[in-house]
């Protein structure tokens, strides 16, 4: 079949939620981990993913804590280089011509030498990567619902003083059942006045609402997952007109239970009500695909065909924080994947 022709590789597309150790690749923890003598859960050292079932806090506990053993081989500077530069040899392979890396660099100031240090050890890695292997890379800072709204309010100043160094938007992760978006509204506006995009998680493990609150609370101009939309048809014309991204992450929500299988996840409901998408791997490390694997979710799961997958690469590109002359090279890329 002339459709099943074309690699989903070989789509340009821009590749908007990824996080920083969950970018990790599983050799490159074991190699870390013997170096530094950590020993790893069970979960982490196999063969296949973990199982993990997160729609309860037990099992988002432990999925945060099988993350956290993965952060804790990253010590080193260099360990810092070597997970940036990998992240962005994978991602190339996938076909992505633009990388948003999602951050909290209070996770790493400890063993970084502080906040400042770690942020800059960060921001000096991508900037090298990008520069080595050619793909285009910016980072966006992420603060922790399960911290103080004061922290937050630390790391979207020092996020909006690094703008220039590469930060180009301003998150918020970890257990949406946490917290009240607004309770991070200070934040978000300090980053949305020092010019960095607001693109909170929102609509994973609780519905529609916290979807409607990081809109209405934090005026989203993209959302992380935001699939939970998909049960109120209203918040889907919203996110339409509003033109608001959804960074959709198939195989993380199957992974972690959203949903039982990868047909269940609503891609055609959010792409048939015109909700701009942009399909990322969110955790490789623990989910066990990357950006390309997410397409090819589309595609076999949803009968996506090529011409549709082409419109998600485009979305994916214009919701990008990519400056203009790199969407219009991925955009035309994506016009001769689609005429090959
Ligand atoms: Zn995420």
């Amino acid at each position: 079949m002339e459709r099943l022709a074309r690699d989903v590789r070989e789509l340009p597309k821009a590749h908007l939620h990824l996080h920083f150790t969950g970018s990790m690749r599983p050799t490159t923890l074991l190699e870390l981990a013997d170096k530094y003598g950590v020993r790893l859960p069970d979960a982490l050292t196999g063969a296949e993913p973990p199982k993990l079932r997160a729609t309860d806090e037990r099992g988002w506990f432990r999925f945060q804590r099988l993350y956290d053993a993965a952060r804790s081989c990253l010590r080193e500077p260099d360990d810092i280089r070597r997970l940036v530069r990998e992240a962005a040899e994978e991602d190339l392979a996938d076909g992505s011509g633009w990388l948003e890396i999602q951050v909290d660099p209070t996770s790493y100031a400890p063993r970084l030498g502080g906040l400042i240090p770690a942020l800059e050890i960060i921001l000096d890695a991508v900037e090298t990567a990008s520069r080595d292997t050619g793909l285009g890379m910016r980072v966006l800072v992420a603060a922790n619902r399960m911290k103080h709204p004061l922290d937050a309010r630390t790391l979207a100043r020092l996020a909006v003083r690094y703008a220039d160094r590469g930060i180009v938007g301003f998150g918020l992760s970890n257990d949406e059942r946490r917290g009240m978006a607004r309770d991070f509204d200070r934040a978000f506006h300090i980053a949305r006045e020092g010019g960095l995009l607001s693109a909170p998680h929102g609509g994973e493990l609780t519905g529609p609402s916290s979807v409607r609150d990081c809109l209405d609370d934090l005026d989203a101009h993209r959302i992380g997952h935001g699939v939970r939309a998909a049960e109120d048809p209203r918040l889907l014309k919203r996110l339409a007109d509003r033109q608001v991204t959804c960074e959709v992450c198939p195989a993380s929500n199957v992974a972690l239970g959203v949903y039982e299988k990868p047909e269940d996840v609503p891609l055609r409901p959010l792409f048939e009500a015109g909700v701009p998408m942009a399909l990322g791997a969110d955790d490789p490390l623990l989910f066990g695909s990357r950006l390309a694997a997410q397409y090819e979710i589309a595609r076999r799961h949803h009968a996506f065909t090529d011409a549709e997958l082409a419109e998600l690469a485009r979305q994916s590109i214009r919701g990008s924080a990519a400056p203009e002359d790199v969407r219009q090279r991925l955009l035309s890329g994506v016009d001769t994947w689609l005429t090959s």
